[in-house]
């Protein structure tokens, strides 16, 4: 899978992937040949002298927007040097919001342009004509793509077979269903009076899955109830979510 990232900040980008400092699961799967990121300066795409990239919005107001012509320039030439893209993703606040589920629909594709927007925004013909999916990584302003760019190429890296080592974990995650992920602990068994649950301590297998599947679904219940809606929940866990909701109230917001 490769993405294509195109930034005024390459270095930062470059930095940020660490190529010869770079540690962590993103740097190994670059090394082990199971992703490609490929770092694209916006201003090796324009035609003038001083390599302007941007300009004053048409109609007035502060701020300078990013011109059209280099993105398109951009996406032109890595399409001639790659074939066509499956996507390109412009970064954007008021883009549909990048979830897991969004992350696992990138992960089945193969190759990915990311570009970065700057100042007030883009040119919107870049949204219209250029980009086949707008993502917001939030509901904040950054000053750039280059945060959510990372964002999403770590995210989707993580869900491209082999990444990870342990599939399992990816399976069991946070959002990978629409449960919250169930809370880990790892030696000592007591710390400064905090111990681990006990029942992690027995050995029983089906205990410690059960109260597994409760603690997922109760913490799901206090911070994040709207995800239940969308869970995929088996027999079991739809019976403990019945139990918990007749047992009172979680905290629900
Ligand atoms: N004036 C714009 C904000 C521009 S922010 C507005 O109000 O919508 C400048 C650039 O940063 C954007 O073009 C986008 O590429 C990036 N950006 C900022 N916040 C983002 C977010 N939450 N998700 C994705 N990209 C974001």
């Amino acid at each position: 899978m490769t993405f294509d990232i195109v930034t005024i900040f390459p270095n930062w980008i470059r930095a940020a992937l660490g190529t010869p400092l770079g540690e962590g699961v993103v740097k190994r799967a670059i090394d082990r040949g199971l992703l490609t990121v490929e770092v694209h300066d916006l201003r090796d795409f324009t035609q003038d002298r001083h390599r302007v990239v941007d300009d004053m919005p048409y109609g007035g107001g502060p701020g300078m927007v990013l011109k059209a012509e280099p993105l398109f320039k951009a996406v032109e030439a890595i399409t001639a040097a790659r074939g066509a893209p499956s996507a390109v993703v412009l970064t954007c606040p008021q883009g549909r919001r990048f979830t897991q589920r969004e992350a696992g629909r990138l992960a089945a594709l193969d190759r990915i342009i990311v570009l970065c927007g700057r100042y007030e925004g883009v040119d919107d013909r870049v949204r219209a004509h250029l980009a086949t999916d707008e993502l917001s990584i939030g509901d904040y302003v950054l000053t750039g793509g280059e945060l959510p760019a990372l964002v999403i190429v770590d995210a989707v890296a993580r869900l491209v077979p082999g990444v990870v080592g342990d599939q399992e974990s990816v399976e069991r995650e946070s959002f990978a269903r629409g449960l919250l992920d169930f809370p880990q602990y790892t030696r000592p068994a007591a710390f400064r009076d905090m111990n681990v649950p006990e029942v992690l301590l027995s050995g029983h297998h089906g205990d410690i899955r059960r109260w597994r599947i409760r603690q997922a679904i109760e913490r799901t219940l206090a911070e994040r109830p709207d995800l239940l809606d969308q869970a995929t929940l088996d027999d079991e866990e739809r019976a403990i979510l019945e139990q918990l909701r007749k047992d009172g109230d979680h905290g629900r917001r």
